[in-house]
């Protein structure tokens, strides 16, 4: 990913382990580090490890707490923006001919009549309400803490998943004062405080989730939480005036597979593949970084009766953004210059789109007005919001203020101001009216 696949949205990052207790626990802590450094050494794409004395630590972490932190481990993993992320992974799949439709969620499967198989699915259009039949030879559900709903909807019943809730704040850039990112024990697990688009974000959570999935909800109690696992290492504490924004997510975790499921990767693996009814392939659990063996995992499982091969290419297929990354990373000055913003801004566009900074430019030379940085919000340029509905697939406002952007959480109004400037900026290119916006009949992402 750091090298190939999407250099320009996943980077190494440095991280402190901060110690606190006696000798034992650097080589202890140094010894687990060392598996992050063979696969940065394997892969060529990270340093090694690197230790520091009290007084060390404290030059590289100003809001370290020196009279607790003894010193610290600095070794490297990589971060990466999962919303882009999973948004070029999408937009490539297109790009080779996969037919993208979102907004219609599956409501029930289409059986064949001989030997009741899976047959395909019935789909419902949430902006027009209109369902469709899509006919397929095979299905595979990766629908996360839904997945065994939908199982038990194409009529097999093998397996159940947990949500467990995750919750992260976003701190002001003045909120700590350090040149890594901070990975430290929390009371139950590790506090992990890392730099995103020059904020500090916190997190993370886990508590077991069995409220509404579609709306997981952020408590005081989480944000408590994390503030003060993080202070515990910190000279000068956070507070909530800190604090910019705060989302919530549920991890699908796998609770149980019953004795009759054909479930055919270990759980001990992390993520399963569980197949039934016939024609019917779940992915299950796992985490994000694990997404293309995941994905390898389901589709091999799924043709496998239909006895079709399926080479992948995705080991060495750049994603979107990331094949011309060489020619557009250095060129972080010349668009603040051309767009008016601060150079860390500039670098920071980059980033979200890489070689797709230029068609970002070619809006701004058709329409100088989106060559200009948002009002109030100057990290982002006009020209991305109204790329986010013309090649990235956004309906709504939600999706470009939450998910194309990070404005929601960047701006503590949580973008309310800005929305009906946004609104007006992406109206004519969604079809919608002064009075109410309208269904956009173009729904493929690009
Ligand atoms: C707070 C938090 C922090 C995390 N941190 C990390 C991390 O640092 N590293 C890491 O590797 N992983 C991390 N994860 C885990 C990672 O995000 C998940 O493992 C991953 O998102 C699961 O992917 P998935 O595709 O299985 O499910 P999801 O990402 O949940 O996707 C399921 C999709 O199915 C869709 N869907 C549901 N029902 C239907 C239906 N009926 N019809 C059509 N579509 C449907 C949903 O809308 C959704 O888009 C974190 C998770 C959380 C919540």
């Amino acid at each position: 990913m750091v090298k190939t696949l999407c250099p320009h949205i996943a980077r190494p990052e440095s991280f402190v382990y901060p110690l606190t207790r006696s000798w034992w626990e650097r080589p202890y802590v140094g010894a687990g580090v060392l598996l992050y450094d063979l696969f940065g050494l394997k892969g060529g794409a990270v340093p090694w490890q690197k230790h520091f004395g009290r007084r060390a630590l404290k030059a590289h972490v100003p809001s370290i707490d020196h009279r607790r932190v003894v010193g610290g481990i600095q070794y490297y993993d990589a971060l990466m923006d999962d919303a882009r992320h999973t948004l070029a992974v999408v937009r490539t799949a297109a790009g080779r001919g996969v037919k993208v439709v979102t907004r219609a969620p599956v409501t029930g499967f289409l059986k064949a009549e001989e030997d009741g198989r899976v047959a395909g699915v019935v789909v419902r259009d949430t902006l027009t309400g209109q369902t469709h039949r899509i006919a397929a030879r095979a299905v595979i559900n990766a629908a996360g803490i839904w997945a065994d709903e939908l199982q038990q909807l194409a009529g097999a019943n093998t397996f159940s998943v947990q949500p467990a809730k995750g919750v992260h704040v976003l701190l002001r850039p003045e909120a700590l004062q350090s040149d890594t990112s901070i990975l430290a024990r929390a009371t139950d697990s590790v506090i992990i405080a890392r730099r995103w688009y020059g904020y500090w974000l916190v997190g993370t959570t886990d508590s077991p989730w069995t409220g509404g999935k579609s709306q997981p909800v952020a408590e005081a109690a989480d944000v408590d939480y994390l503030l003060d696992n993080l202070n515990r290492y910190l000279e000068r504490k956070v507070g909530r005036a800190d604090v910019l924004g705060i989302f919530a997510g549920l991890r699908p975790l796998l609770k149980s597979v019953g004795d009759n499921a054909d479930a055919t990767s270990a759980l001990s693996r992390d993520h399963a593949v569980i197949a039934g009814p016939p024609r019917l392939t779940t992915i299950v659990g796992g985490k994000y970084t694990t997404y293309r063996r995941m994905a390898s995992d389901a589709v091999d499982a799924a043709v496998q009766p239909l006895g079709v091969a399926t080479p992948s290419c995705t080991a060495t297929l750049p994603l979107v953004g990331a094949a011309q990354w060489a020619q557009v990373k250095d060129s972080g000055a010349q668009l603040a210059q051309r767009f008016g913003m601060q150079p860390a801004d500039a670098a920071r566009l980059l980033q979200r789109h890489g070689d797709r900074v230029r068609d970002l430019r070619a809006l701004a030379d058709a329409d100088p007005a989106l060559g200009r940085p948002l009002p109030g919000a100057a990290q982002y340029l006009a020209a991305e919001l109204v790329y986010a509905v013309l090649a990235e697939g956004a309906q709504t406002l939600v999706d470009v203020l939450v998910r194309r952007t990070h404005l929601s959480i960047e701006l503590p109004d949580g973008a309310l101001a800005l929305a009906p400037f946004v609104a007006a900026l992406v109206a004519p290119y969604l079809g919608w009216s002064r009075g109410r916006p309208k269904p956009n009949s173009k729904r493929t992402a690009r």
